[in-house]
C-alpha cells in the first residue's frame, strides 16, 4: 500500500494567474440537461460573436494560456459554435469543448475538427437524468462513454476526456470508472473526477456581499442536495482508487490558496496498453513536460494531442530523470509485447473545489485553470453566480464563533 500523499514530493504545477494551461470561456449560460452538482443557472442566454471576442480579448490581455476550455451551459447549445470554435483557433489557443455531448452530431465533430478542436471534455454521470439514461449507474453508463469516445477516435486528431462529479454515494464506482478508463487508454485521454460542492446553508456560515448579508438559497449552488457529503477531498478519492489500484501514484497538484498541503487539482498519469498498465509517471517527467513546452511555445501545456499521448515508447528514453517511467520502463523491458504495442499516456486528475475553512477562509484552487470573464476581468467560473447575484464574491462568515476575549488594561 503507497504512503499517504505529500505535497512535498510531488510536482508543484506552475500555474498561475497571468500564466496558466487554461482559460474558461462560457459563451452561453443555456443548457440542455440539468445535473445535480451544475454550479451554473440554466438560463437561456447566449453572448454574441462580438461579447465572445471581448472576453478572449480579457484573456490576450490578462494571461497566457495554451488551450480555452469552452464550457456553459452546454457550448453546443449555442448556435455560432462553430464561429467561436475557429475564433479560438484563429486566436492562437487550441479550442476545448466542456459539454454534456447531447448536441454532438457525427456531422457537427466533423465540422467542429475542421475549424479547429483540439479537445472534447465530456461531462457524464448518473446525477444528470440522461433521456434514455435515467437511473442508469456509473458503471452502465460506461456504454455512453465508449461510444462517444469511439465517435472521437472515428474522427481522429481530438484528444478525448470524460469528466464526472463525485457524490459520496458514487465514491465506491471510482475505481470502476478508473478500469474502464484503463481498459480503454488507446480513445479515451484523461479522466476526471470532480469532488461535488455546494454552499453549507445550515448551521455554519452566513454569507456578505460587502456589508450586505445575502442568501445564497437561490444560487445554482444554494440549493441543498439532500444527504450528499460536501467535503469529499481528493485524498479520500486517491484513497478509494488505491484500494484497487495499489500502485496508482499521483505525480503533480495544485494546492489551495489557504492550505499549501490541500489537493486541489491533482494529477496522476499512466503509461500501458490495453492490457497492461506499466507504470505511474513521476514528477520530474511532468516538469520537464510544462517546461519544456513554455520554453519552446511561451505556454504552460494543456490537452497534448493524440499522436504524442499514443508515442509513450519515446518517453521511456527518459527513463534516467524520472523515477516512474524507470519503473515503467524496467517492466516494458521485460515484456516482449511491447515490442509490437503502442504505449499510452493517460492522465487522471481529481478536483476538489472550494472548501470553507472553520474559521471562514476559502481555500480555492492556487492558479485556478478555470478563471472565466466577468466584466471584464478575471473571475473563478465555479462561483461566477455570486458576480452575477450580488456583484462580486462572497465572503463566508462563521456563525458561531468565539470572540477571544479583550486583553484587560490594568491602571
Ligand atoms: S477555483 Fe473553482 S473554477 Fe477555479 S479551478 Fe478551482 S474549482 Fe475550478
Amino acid at each position: 500500500m503507497q504512503a499517504a500523499l505529500d505535497h512535498r514530493t510531488l510536482y508543484r504545477l506552475p500555474w498561475s494567474l497571468p500564466d496558466n494551461a487554461i482559460a474558461w470561456l462560457e459563451p452561453t449560460m443555456k443548457c440542455n440537461l440539468a445535473c445535480e452538482g451544475c454550479y451554473r443557472a440554466n438560463v437561456d442566454v447566449h453572448k454574441s460573436l462580438a461579447e465572445v471576442a471581448a472576453d478572449l480579448d480579457v484573456f490576450a490581455r490578462d494571461r497566457r494560456a495554451d488551450g480555452i476550455s469552452i464550457a456553459g451551459g452546454d457550448p453546443l447549445t449555442h448556435p455560432q459554435i462553430l464561429d467561436i470554435v475557429r475564433l479560438v483557433t484563429r486566436r492562437g489557443w487550441k479550442p476545448i469543448l466542456n459539454t454534456n455531448g447531447l448536441a454532438l452530431t457525427d456531422e457537427l465533430l466533423r465540422e467542429l475538427k475542421r475549424v479547429g478542436l483540439a479537445g472534447l471534455t465530456f461531462h457524464i454521470d448518473s446525477k444528470q437524468g440522461r433521456p434514455k439514461w435515467k437511473g442508469k449507474t456509473e458503471q452502465e453508463l460506461n456504454a455512453l462513454r465508449l461510444e462517444y469516445a469511439e465517435r472521437v477516435a472515428r474522427v481522429g486528431g481530438i484528444a478525448c476526456a470524460f469528466n464526472s462529479t463525485v457524490f459520496e454515494d458514487t465514491l465506491e464506482a471510482v475505481p470502476d470508472l478508473v478500469a474502464w478508463a484503463h481498459a480503454h487508454i488507446d480513445i479515451v485521454h484523461v479522466m476526471v473526477f470532480i469532488c461535488f460542492r455546494a454552499a453549507v446553508l445550515e448551521g455554519g456560515f452566513d454569507y456578505y456581499a460587502g456589508g450586505q448579508r445575502v442568501d445564497m438559497g437561490p444560487l445554482a449552488y444554494g440549493e441543498p442536495i439532500p444527504e450528499q457529503r460536501t467535503d469529499i477531498s481528493a485524498p479520500e478519492v486517491v484513497a478509494k482508487i488505491r484500494e484497487r489500484f495499489p500502485d496508482f501514484e499521483p505525480c503533480a497538484y495544485l494546492n489551495g490558496t489557504e492550505k499549501p498541503d490541500s489537493f486541489k487539482w491533482l494529477l496522476t498519469a499512466r503509461l500501458g496498453t490495453r492490457n497492461r498498465i506499466y507504470g505511474y509517471v513521476g514528477p520530474k517527467l511532468i516538469e520537464l513536460a510544462q517546461t519544456a513546452h513554455h520554453l519552446t511555445t511561451g505556454r504552460y501545456l494543456a490537452y497534448a494531442a493524440p499522436r504524442v499521448l499514443r508515442s509513450g515508447r519515446s518517453l521511456l528514453w527518459l527513463w534516467p530523470l524520472d523515477r516512474g517511467v524507470r519503473r515503467a520502463a524496467g517492466r516494458a523491458l521485460r515484456d516482449p509485447r511491447i515490442a509490437v504495442r503502442r504505449l499510452h499516456l493517460q492522465s487522471i486528475m481529481v478536483i476538489q473545489p472550494i472548501d470553507v475553512l472553520p474559521d471562514g477562509r476559502q481555500n480555492m484552487c492556487d492558479g485556478c485553470p478555470d478563471m472565466t470573464v466577468w466584466n471584464g476581468r478575471l473571475a473563478w467560473s465555479c462561483r461566477l453566480e455570486e458576480c452575477l447575484h450580488f456583484g462580486q464574491f462572497v465572503r463566508t462568515v462563521p456563525r458561531e464563533r468565539t470572540l477571544p476575549l479583550a486583553t484587560e488594561v490594568s491602571s
